[in-house]
């Protein structure tokens, strides 16, 4: 009798954790299966603004002039439908699991791609490490962060600093509530975010991060003002260069 008890049990309880896995449909132990996370791949690289190919995402040499950051390091592209659909899930349906498997896929990006085989070509540029770089979130409002429980950028962020041993900043605040970017035209998205980002600690802020490499990570960089708003801010303490590192642009 008890026997069969266990066995019902455990059949109960494998229905109730077994989960599928968002891109084949198989059950397994988690939202992403071995295969599926293998499947994604990474993107080439070129110049945010005007999308010409280079090897690291730097803006271009006419385009770099328009902007306050070099440029943006871009794992994988959201047309690929199973990339878009777990940024979708992390972000929207709030599964802050998925966070590990797409931190692990920007890492890999990063590693693979920047930072252990850095693509750099400056004569001078030993890549990005634990003493020359800083990385940064996207600060949310809190009452955004609130409402989603947790800060997806910040999830991505905390991966890659433990990964690569890269340092994280955290005296960044979001001092207003804005609109979702992704809702606005072009011209709206850059007076929406105007001022939003402020640094805290200011005298012990400007030690930390002067001639550092910053990394800012976000999820998707829509028009990239999101990083630019928060590069202009950065740009008052004296950083080295200031990078975007993001899963997709959208
Ligand atoms: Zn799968
Ligand atoms: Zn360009």
């Amino acid at each position: 009798m008890i026997k069969k008890i266990r066995k019902v049990l455990i059949i109960f309880l494998d229905l109730l954790f077994a989960r599928k896995c968002l891109i084949c449909q198989e059950f397994g132990n988690d939202y992403l299966c071995y295969k599926c996370f293998k499947s994604l791949t990474f993107k080439a690289q070129s110049c945010p603004n005007c999308g010409i190919k280079n090897k690291n995402g730097e803006f271009c040499q006419n385009c770099k002039k328009y902007f306050s950051y070099q440029g943006i390091m871009v794992a994988g592209d959201f047309n690929d439908k199973k990339l878009s659909k777990l940024i979708k899930s992390f972000k929207y349906n709030l599964i802050k699991e998925i966070g590990q498997f797409l931190g692990q896929f920007l890492f890999n990006f990063f590693e693979n791609n920047i930072w252990i085989n850095p693509i750099f070509e400056h004569e001078t540029d030993d890549g990005f490490n634990k003493k020359n770089s800083l990385i940064m979130a996207i600060p949310l409002s809190t009452k955004r962060q609130k409402w989603r429980g947790f800060n997806q950028s910040e999830v991505l962020a905390e991966i890659i600093s433990k990964k690569s041993k890269i340092p994280i900043f955290n005296k960044l605040n979001r001092k207003r509530n804005t609109k979702s970017q992704s809702k606005l035209k072009k011209i709206e998205r850059k007076t929406n975010l105007e001022n939003c980002f402020e640094i805290r600690d200011k005298n012990n802020s400007l030690k930390i991060i002067q001639n550092k490499k910053i990394i800012i990570i976000d999820d998707v960089a829509t028009s990239g003002s999101t990083i630019e708003e928060l590069s202009k801010e950065i740009k008052k303490y004296q950083p080295l260069e200031i990078w975007g590192l993001v899963l997709a642009h959208g």
